[in-house]
Parts: C-alpha cells; sequence; structure tokens
C-alpha cells in the first residue's frame, strides 16, 4: 500500500469536499424508479430547462468543437461590458462564477492572508479560503438572518484580503440594501476586495446598485451566474465585473480556455433572452406565493426569500430530507450550513412544487 497523504498539500487534507445536491440518476437507480418520477428541488437549478435560444446558439457551436474556444471570451466579454457600461478589460469570465471564487483566492490569499463572509452563506468560501492555508472568519448574521456588514467591518485585520458579500445570500435568502452598503464601502480599506456575489441577483425586488463602486474605482467585484436565473447550470458559465486592476489579476490566475467553446455561444444568446429572464423570475414569484401559503397554513417557519430558493425550519433537517428522498423528491438539508433544523427547497415548476408539498405534508404530519 502507497502512502503519499503526508507528501500532500496539508491544507487539501483538512477540506471537506462540496457536498452537490444528490443527482436525479443516482436517486432514481438507488429507488429503483424511472428519472422523470424524481423531483430535484436541491441545487437552485432552473426548472425552465435552458432557453430555447441558448440551445440553438450550442447546436450552431458544436460542430466547432474541435478548434480551442477563444481564450478572451471576445464576444461575451464585450457584451457584458456595453450592458454594463464598463471597459472590456473589466470583465472575467468563468467555468461557473465558483472559479472566479477560486481565482480571486489564488489571487488574494495566502497561509497569513484572511477572509471573511457570513456565516450562513455559501459553501464555497471556506473551501477556497482553506485550499490556500488562509484563515477564514466567520462573522454571525443578524437576528433577521441578513449579513451583519458592520460586524464584518469589526472583523477587517492587516490580513484581511477578501470579504463575501452575498445578495441575496445562499442558504437564507435575504438580502442587505443600498444604505446599509454604502456605509459599509465607506469604511473598507484598501487592502480588501469586496466582493458582491449576485448569483441570486435577477430573483430580487431591488436590486442595489454596486455597479458604482466599480465604477468608483474601488477595490470591488460584481459575481454573476448563468447558472441560476439564466438556467444554464450544466454549462458552467459565470462572470465578473471589476476594476481593470483587478480583472487583470484574476486574468494571470487562470487557465488559458476557461470557459468552453458552447458556453460562450450559449451565454451571449441567452444574455439576449430577455423573455427567458422574465419567465424564470415569474416562475419563482408564482412558487414563492405556493410555498408560503402552505407553510402558513401549517404554520411552519420560513424566511422569506429573495432568491430561487426558500429556508423552511422543519426540525430534524436530515431526517426530512432523508424521508422526502425515499418519495422521489431530492431536497437539500443544511448541516453542512450549520442549520441541522433547516431545509431547503428550490422553487421548481408549479407541478414540481405541488409534488414538494404533498410530500412534505406525509413527511412532516401537518
Ligand atoms: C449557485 C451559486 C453560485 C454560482 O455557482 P456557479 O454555478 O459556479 O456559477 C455562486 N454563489 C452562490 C452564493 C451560489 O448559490
Amino acid at each position: 500500500m502507497s502512502n503519499f497523504t503526508p507528501y500532500a498539500n496539508q491544507h487539501v487534507l483538512e477540506l471537506v469536499a462540496y457536498q452537490p445536491g444528490k443527482p436525479i440518476e443516482e436517486t432514481a437507480r438507488e429507488l429503483g424508479l424511472a428519472p422523470e418520477d424524481i423531483v430535484k428541488l436541491a441545487s437552485n437549478e432552473n426548472s425552465l430547462g435552458p432557453s430555447p435560444k441558448a440551445v440553438a446558439a450550442m447546436q450552431q457551436a458544436a460542430s466547432h468543437s474541435h478548434i480551442y474556444p477563444d481564450g478572451a471570451s471576445y464576444t461575451l466579454r464585450s457584451k457584458l461590458a456595453e450592458r454594463f457600461g464598463v471597459e472590456f478589460n473589466q470583465t472575467v469570465v468563468g467555468s461557473g462564477s465558483s472559479e472566479i471564487i477560486e481565482l480571486l483566492c489564488h489571487s488574494c490569499l495566502h497561509p497569513q492572508a484572511e477572509l471573511i463572509a457570513a456565516k450562513h452563506s455559501f459553501s464555497m468560501y471556506p473551501i477556497m479560503c482553506k485550499l490556500f492555508g488562509a484563515k477564514y472568519v466567520e462573522v454571525e448574521n443578524k437576528a433577521d438572518w441578513s449579513h451583519d456588514l458592520m460586524g464584518m467591518l469589526r472583523a477587517i485585520t492587516p490580513q484581511t484580503r477578501l470579504i463575501f458579500i452575498t445578495n441575496p445570500t445562499n442558504p437564507v435568502g435575504t438580502m442587505v440594501y443600498q444604505e446599509e452598503m454604502d456605509n459599509f464601502m465607506a469604511q473598507v480599506p484598501e487592502h480588501v476586495i469586496v466582493a458582491f456575489d449576485e448569483a441570486y441577483i435577477d430573483f430580487a425586488d431591488i436590486q442595489p446598485d454596486t455597479l458604482k463602486y466599480v465604477k468608483q474605482g474601488k477595490n470591488v467585484i460584481l459575481l454573476r451566474t448563468f447558472s441560476k436565473a439564466y438556467g444554464l447550470a450544466g454549462l458552467r458559465a459565470g462572470y465578473g465585473i471589476t476594476t481593470p486592476e483587478i480583472a487583470d489579476l484574476l486574468n494571470k490566475a487562470r487557465t488559458p480556455f476557461n470557459m468552453n467553446h458552447m458556453a460562450q455561444a450559449a451565454t451571449v444568446a441567452a444574455l439576449d433572452d430577455t423573455e427567458y429572464l422574465a419567465a424564470s423570475v415569474a416562475m419563482v414569484n408564482a412558487g414563492k406565493k405556493q410555498f408560503y401559503t402552505a407553510f402558513e397554513k401549517w404554520g411552519i417557519d420560513y424566511i422569506p426569500s429573495h432568491g430561487n430558493f426558500i429556508l423552511v425550519k422543519t426540525g430534524r433537517g436530515r431526517e426530512v430530507f432523508n424521508a422526502c428522498l425515499a418519495k422521489g423528491v431530492i431536497l437539500r438539508h443544511m448541516d453542512g450550513y450549520g442549520l441541522p433544523d433547516h431545509i431547503r427547497i428550490t422553487i421548481g415548476s408549479t407541478k414540481e412544487n405541488t409534488r414538494c408539498l404533498e410530500v412534505l405534508q406525509q413527511v412532516l404530519g401537518v
């Protein structure tokens, strides 16, 4: 038996790998059901399926798959620059916004550095942070579950390099707003990059202006993804809008062809499909009403959400998750997020939501 582990990067040994939502195929196999009979509301995916315009663009692009993609992602980045009113060299694209999070960590973190995030936010941040041996500093959420920006300010030290503001935040669904952010931004020192992770911003009724901080030349990056409102999670596509200086750092840290050819073609088409985006948001708003009505009737606590998911306090989260899974509905338990009494439900189509509510009602005996 070989034993390489003592020689490995010791920071990696301490990591717990990211736990994705349970795949449909795997669940179907385990339960002996057809994949069509499984409802997955576990990964904040978009039940509309991909935009038909994105699919058509990929079909066209498929026949060029023998050629390396455009390493500069020229068409997509030009489109983003135009849309946000920034220069081309202020845009960064990646294989999901997860990759841009990784590039930020690559560019800023080392074993003496520190990263600050809210206690209840995206589980990718601690994984990436620890990978670089940096210190992960968690700031408790406020009583209303939103980010405590003043607490984050107090947590800044000379070693702090990155702060993540997830807005709206996953898994709780709360937001922080303009005035609070302006106060916060006025006090963040120059040695810190603030990353506004806006994966769910398209679902929010109020969208605070974070772009102005970029335009003011502050050390800020906006992170966006095509995985949620744009329904392209399987493609792995995300982007960042930032200062030319930070974009340049991230550009140096990336691999040469970090956004594949199909993803570039599909995202360019998806950005123009405003009809699809509106349908995504409408589906989620309708689904929210459906869930809230049921939870209120059952007397179950939930956190009103600005994302495409709802955090619900069912008690015994893992047991509820397992019981729903046995009935073919995949949800997400929150053990890994330090919320053992909650489950997170992605808002799906009316039909999926109805099935989920039927199963939950049986499982919870309400
Ligand atoms: C889903 C999600 C992302 C983006 O994921 P990618 O699929 O890698 O683009 C980023 N941040 C948060 C908070 C998310 O929930």
